[in-house]
C-alpha cells in the first residue's frame, strides 16, 4: 500500500512524476480556489427537513416489505435484493467515485472494465457523466457552479427545502451533465474502453433489469417469479441505491459532524456512511479527497475501503492512497 504524502486536499508529491500525472493534472483542485463556507451553522430547520428526508424513505421501504412479505416479496427477492444492491453499489463507491473520478488506487483493466460496468448498472448515468459532474462538485463545493449543492437555493425554510431538492433530486434536471466537455473528464474522454463501456450503457441498463428476472424465473420456476424478482431487485434496488447516493449530496452537505475543516459545508454521517458503504464520511473525503479510504477514524465503518483492501491482496488494485498520520492530525475541527 502506497502512503502519499499528501496536504489536506491537494495533489500528492508523487503526482509531478510518472503515468498517472497526466491524469493528476487533469483533476481540478478544489482548495486552490481558496473558496469560503457559505454558512457556518446548519440550521435546526434544516435539520428537521434532513432527518424526515433521509430517515422517511428507509421506513416506507422497510415498511412495503414486511407488507408484502410471503405474498409479493419473497426470500429470493430479498436475497436478490442485497446481492444487486451491495454489488452494483460497489460499482459506484469503489469504481465511479473513488477508482475513476479520485484515483484514489490502481486498478487492474478488468477490474477496472468490471467497475465501469457495475456502476452503469445503478442507473447512474455512464461513467464519464458521472465523474465530471463529481469532479466538478469537487472544485466548486458549495459555491456558483457547483451541480448539487443544497446552499445555493435561498435561505429560510422554502430556501432549505429548495436546496434539499436539488441536491437529492432536482439537479438531475437543471445541471446534470453540463460538463460533458473535457475540462473535468479528459482523462476519460481518451480512454478507448471507457468510450466503449459508455456506448454500450444501454446494455448494462437492460442488463440491470434483466438479470434479476432470469435469475428470479430460474430460482422459483415461473415467470411471475421473475417479474417479482425483477421489481425487487431491478427496479426498487435502483430507486433505493440512487436515493442512499443522492444522499451524500444533500444530506452529507447539510446534517453531520464536521470533523476536518474542509472549506465546505461536507459533513460526516454514519447513517448515509451505512446505507452507501462509507461514502458517508464525506466531510472526511472533502478533506482528503484522494484517499482510497474515507472512513478515517476508528469505528468509521467503510466497506468500499475493505473490498479495495480485498482487491490489492488479490493483487488486482494497488498504489492505494492515504492521508499520513502528521496529515490526519492537521485542521481538526469540532463542530
Ligand atoms: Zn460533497
Ligand atoms: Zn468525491
Amino acid at each position: 500500500m502506497t502512503v502519499v504524502e499528501t496536504r489536506v486536499g491537494e495533489a500528492p508529491a508523487e503526482a509531478t512524476a510518472g503515468a498517472s500525472t497526466e491524469v493528476e493534472a487533469l483533476v481540478p483542485d478544489a482548495t486552490k480556489l481558496a473558496v469560503a463556507t457559505t454558512r457556518e451553522q446548519t440550521s435546526r430547520v434544516s435539520q428537521v427537513v434532513t432527518l424526515v428526508a433521509v430517515i422517511g424513505p428507509v421506513i416506507g421501504l422497510f415498511s412495503a416489505m414486511g407488507l408484502f412479505w410471503g405474498v409479493g416479496f419473497r426470500l429470493t427477492d430479498l436475497v436478490l435484493f442485497v446481492a444487486f444492491y451491495v454489488v452494483c453499489g460497489l460499482g459506484i463507491t469503489v469504481g465511479y467515485h473513488r477508482y475513476f473520478t479520485h484515483k484514489s488506487f490502481e486498478a487492474a483493466w478488468g477490474v477496472k472494465v468490471a467497475l465501469a460496468i457495475l456502476g452503469a448498472m445503478t442507473l447512474q448515468g455512464p461513467v464519464t457523466q458521472w465523474v465530471t459532474d463529481h469532479r466538478k462538485h469537487h472544485a466548486r463545493s458549495d459555491q456558483e457552479g457547483d451541480p448539487h449543492s443544497p446552499h445555493l437555493s435561498g435561505d429560510g425554510f422554502v430556501g432549505t427545502v429548495k436546496g434539499l431538492w436539488h441536491a437529492q433530486v432536482g439537479w438531475m434536471f437543471a445541471t446534470k451533465g453540463m460538463e460533458r466537455g473535457r475540462v473535468y473528464g479528459r482523462d476519460l474522454y481518451e480512454d478507448r474502453t471507457i468510450r466503449v463501456v459508455d456506448r454500450l450503457y444501454l446494455v448494462w441498463v437492460a442488463l440491470s433489469l434483466g438479470l434479476p428476472f432470469l435469475l428470479g424465473a430460474w430460482i422459483g420456476g415461473s415467470w411471475a417469479d421473475g417479474v417479482e424478482a425483477m421489481v425487487w431487485a431491478g427496479l426498487v434496488r435502483i430507486f433505493a441505491f440512487e436515493h442512499a447516493t443522492f444522499a451524500v449530496n444533500s444530506i452529507c452537505h447539510t446534517f453531520g459532524r464536521r470533523t476536518y475543516d474542509a472549506r465546505d459545508q461536507s459533513r460526516n454521517n454514519w447513517f448515509v456512511a451505512l446505507l452507501v458503504f462509507g461514502e458517508g464520511w464525506h466531510n472526511n473525503h472533502h478533506a482528503f479527497p484522494k484517499s482510497a479510504r474515507h472512513g478515517l477514524a476508528r469505528g468509521q465503518l467503510d466497506l468500499s475501503w475493505l473490498v479495495i483492501r480485498g482487491l490489492e491482496r488479490l493483487r488486482l488494485a494497488s498504489r492505494l492512497r492515504l492521508p499520513t498520520a502528521a496529515q490526519l492530525e492537521r485542521t481538526p475541527r469540532t463542530a
